[in-house]
């Protein structure tokens, strides 16, 4: 197996556990590792480190497998991974149809990601969907599909690799059936009492933004009776929430039009009254000034953008874009009314999104309380030792 050999004093982060080598730690490679193969990662002083899946193209030159210097990287390392992760999931994630069953370094699988549409009697079939992210699970693609399928049960994988960090490592976008048969226009997930269609082949990420359970479920519970107002809705995640949480009226607003006709759907799944929502295909920035001007006020506000800031130079963009919309939003509340607002750009931290949106409720003279700190799920989980892993953060407000 070839060796990576660190610069001297280089091995600290290793020694914390941090799971990446950078190409700039690196002395020297002794031999020339495919992409995705395993190396052993030493110290200068030649002391074992870890195994690492190495990366030839990019910055992160080597993604740590495990730290422990009697555990080979092989097809039972995998299944134990994956069973690992099932085996925690089983236990904490309830009332839904869809987890995270693998979040990339927190689950020991550096850039992978997977999701997993549970079958139950009513919709028969599951599905789980994937994404390789890096040269090292990638390299180990058969080994994690085959390990994934045993573990669940579950025949069907389906591959959405089609994202643009897959070019850092040297690898194409690519979409399609790893196992089992081809998923279907839509499939039905069920959470909290809300069917949810979803397009795992042509929708976001895996499909549905699995990361917001918990705060769709905050919203059911909060939506009582009150006019909800719902930007950047996607397929109506929050909308179908507030709608069986018991909500007056719903505005949902997303520039796709694919979106919506899936939001729709949706409601007609649930047997909601459709005269409750209303849908608004168009820029939710325009939008939300147009409401204000027109007097058109809300009990429970939600703003889920997408991504502002992909990474750290978009960083003072994304906070006049986050400012903007928040500011707006707190002054489309009546008063006692409630504003749920997400950011999930890694590049703006939780302490920065409490200072964009206080510097919001300031500009707009409104006296804001904090009622609580919002973020993924139990099935999003953290690494103390890799706080870049955090990216979805979030607020619960109640204005004066
Ligand atoms: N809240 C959703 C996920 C939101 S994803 C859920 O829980 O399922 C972000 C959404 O913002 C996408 O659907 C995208 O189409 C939409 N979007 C992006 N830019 C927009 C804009 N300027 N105006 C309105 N919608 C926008």
């Amino acid at each position: 197996m070839i060796t990576v050999t660190l610069k001297s004093s280089k091995e600290k982060s290793l020694l914390r556990r941090h799971p990446w080598v950078y190409a700039n730690a690196i002395d020297r490679v002794d031999g020339e590792p495919a992409s995705g193969a395993t190396v052993i990662v030493r110290a200068h002083d030649g002391r074992f480190l870890a195994r690492a899946a190495y990366s030839a193209h990019s910055q992160i030159r080597a993604r740590v497998w495990s730290f422990d210097e009697a555990e080979p990287v092989d097809h039972a390392f995998f299944r134990r991974r994956v069973q690992r992760a099932l085996a925690h999931r089983q236990k904490m994630v309830q009332n839904t149809g869809a987890v995270r069953l693998i979040f990339g370094e927190a689950d020991g699988l550096p850039g992978l990601v997977v999701d997993y549409y549970i079958a139950d009697d009513e919709t028969q079939r599951g599905q789980i969907v994937c994404q390789f992210m890096a040269a090292g699970v990638e390299a180990w693609k058969e080994a994690i599909v085959a390990a994934l399928t045993d573990a669940t049960g579950c025949p069907n994988v389906y591959e959405r690799s089609d994202v643009s960090i897959r070019e850092k490592e040297g690898l194409e976008q690519t979409t399609g059936v790893l196992a089992g048969d081809e998923p279907p226009a839509t499939l039905i997930s069920t959470e909290n009492g809300v069917r949810y269609h979803v397009d795992v082949r042509n929708g976001h990420k895996t499909g549905f933004y699995v990361d917001q359970r918990d705060n769709r479920a905050l919203v059911q519970q909060f939506a009582q009776g009150r006019d909800v107002l719902n930007c950047f809705c996607y397929t109506g995640g929050f909308s179908l929430a507030a709608l069986k949480g018991g909500a007056q009226r719903v505005v949902s607003i997303d520039s796709s039009g694919e979106a919506l006709a899936l939001a729709q759907q949706n409601v007609t799944a649930n047997g909601f009254d459709a005269a409750r929502a209303t849908w608004l295909d168009a820029d939710a920035f325009k939008t939300l000034r147009r409401l204000y001007d027109e007097g058109e006020r809300f009990d429970l506000i939600v703003l889920d953008p997408p991504k502002f800031a992909p990474s750290r130079e978009h960083v003072d963009r994304a906070a006049r874009a986050y400012k903007d919309i928040n500011l707006t939003g707190l002054k489309l509340l009546r008063p006692g009314g409630l504003l749920f607002t997400y950011s999930c750009s890694g590049a703006i931290d939780a302490e920065l999104f409490q200072k964009i949106v206080s510097s919001a409720a300031s500009d707009a003279r409104i006296d804001a309380r904090i009622l609580k700190r919002l973020g993924a799920g139990v099935d999003h989980p953290l690494l103390t030792a890799f706080p870049e892993g955090e990216y979805l953060k979030g607020l619960l407000l109640q204005i004066a």
